[in-house]
């Protein structure tokens, strides 16, 4: 965990004479960061590249934040956005008045999830936004089942599920709790399903999985069945580390979580609409939830926009005691903003229409085999990924007990030598996180290999360096 709460990435290499600091609280940034080193500037971006305020090119290896789907430069994407600008930029949907992009999109994202019923649709600004929202849902539905009980939820450690109050607190990530006085109490984290950090020796996936739904299903009658409300999970966990499920994980927890009627919530945030060659993590992982939360690729990115996605089991009960409720009383303002909707029906077009998901499924194995080819890599610890999303971790000894002293700043080393060659990448200790464009072009794959190996190479080196002082 340690490793995660150095979220130090960037502008190692920078000059930074007489940089007097800017004047922004910047978003997952130190303090120091923003008043000694230049903020890299991002001013402009095509296809799967963003250039800086200096001209310089980068290979987005991070597509954002896990979210530019289509690239830099979707023209469809803007034209989407004008449109709607120019004929009713705003309007809201409390008190049962709408616009006809937020009701159109919310039909489309119906039928475009197809692992469990889903009925309705709850429009949010953000992936925290839903999770927030998911929250407030289940209470409700809990509370108009006469259960007041049943409230607390379990999520996992190394999770992220956003930072407002409740999704920091959702997440399993220590950096988001320390200092903030979280997680909330009705909060309960178990594994993180981690096989080659946390499995025992000898310990096939499977009696992973096993062991873990067990301990899962120990947590809930210590607490009492009648306590827990929801299980919150992401089909891939992106910002802990990229890691992936263990064999028959899913299958095996959904059995604990149906039994004792608690509610599956599947955080699909960086999973859903493609990112793992699949239209939804739910989709690969055979999951059936109750609850959906997306946001990030829903829109591209170009626009704001989240969406909570609501089977009818709860939304039954809201709708069917809405004499003895009374009002949902829970929105934001832009709730279904129209052109952040018109934007993302725009989008779920393009992923149609462009079979998106299998587009990532062709290109997946040139990306996943070329890097997963360093695993051998005396630092590389492990390489994990699936579809166009893959971790590296930095370890000594090829080992998940061994990390490097957190003071030598490997990941952020090699960060920098990405930099430096012309690539953008997550950093996160010693967390390498790549999650590209699904545009992405094979040679352009190919181009991201390659700056990963020359800045691999370096670091290796530095780590020799390093070693012998
Ligand atoms: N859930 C997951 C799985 C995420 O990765 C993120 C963002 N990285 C969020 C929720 C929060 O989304 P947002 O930053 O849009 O609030």
């Amino acid at each position: 965990e340690a490793s995660l709460q150095n979220e130090d990435s960037t502008s190692v290499l920078k000059d930074d004479k007489g940089f007097k600091g800017h004047d922004m609280l910047a978003p997952f940034t130190a303090g120091w960061q923003s008043s000694d080193l230049h903020p890299l500037v991002i001013e402009k971006s095509q296809g799967s590249y963003v250039y800086d305020s200096n001209g310089r090119k980068y290979l987005d290896s991070l597509a954002g934040l896990w979210c530019t789907a289509l690239g830099g430069n979707e023209p469809r994407l803007v034209a989407a956005a004008v449109a709607q600008l120019n004929t009713l930029p705003f309007y809201h949907s409390f008190w049962n008045r709408t616009t006809k992009p937020s009701l159109d999109l919310a039909k489309e994202l119906l039928e475009t999830f197809t692992a469990s019923k889903m009925a309705k649709v709850f429009f949010t600004n953000s992936g925290s936004e839903a999770n927030d929202t998911q929250v407030k849902l289940v209470w409700y539905y809990n509370n108009a089942l006469g259960r007041p009980n049943k409230k607390k939820f379990i999520a996992r450690a190394k999770s992220y599920h956003g930072s407002t109050l409740i999704a920091a607190s959702l997440s399993g990530l220590p950096a988001l709790h320390q200092k903030f006085d979280l997680p909330a109490p009705f909060v309960l984290h178990t594994d993180c399903p981690h096989y080659w950090r946390f499995h025992l020796p000898g310990e096939t996936e499977e009696e992973f999985s096993t062991r873990l739904a067990n301990n899962l299903e120990e947590l809930i009658l210590k607490e009492g069945p009648e306590t827990i409300a929801a299980f919150i999970a992401e089909p891939v966990m992106g910002a802990g580390g990229v890691i992936t499920p263990p064999a028959t994980y899913f299958e095996k927890i959904q059995a604990v979580v149906k039994k004792y009627d608690i509610l599956f919530i599947a955080d699909e945030v960086i999973c859903a609409f493609g990112r793992l060659g699949t239209m939804f993590g739910c989709d690969k992982y055979n999951i059936k939830p109750d609850l959906v939360s997306v946001a990030k690729a829903l829109s591209s990115a170009y626009m704001p926009i989240g969406a909570v996605l609501v089977s009818p089991k709860v939304s039954d009960v809201i709708y069917s005691q809405s004499n003895k409720l009374g009002t949902f009383s829970h929105g934001f303002t832009y709730s279904g903003h129209p052109v952040s909707c018109a934007v993302a029906a725009e989008a779920l077009k393009i992923y149609k229409e462009r079979n998106i998901a299998e587009q990532v499924q062709n290109i997946a194995p040139r990306f996943q085999d070329g890097l997963k080819a360093f695993s051998d890599s005396p630092i590389i610890g492990e390489i994990r990924g699936t579809g166009l999303i893959l971790g590296t971790e930095f370890t000594d000894n090829k080992s998940p007990n061994d990390p490097f002293p957190s003071e030598w700043g490997i990941g952020a080393y090699f960060g920098a030598q990405c930099e430096k060659h012309g690539m953008l990448v997550r950093v996160a200790g010693d967390n390498i996180m790549m999650s590209p464009p699904f545009i992405i072009t094979p040679e352009e794959v190919d181009e991201l290999i390659s700056i990963y190996g020359k800045a691999l190479k370096a670091t290796e080196e530095r780590v020799e360096e390093l070693k012998s002082q």
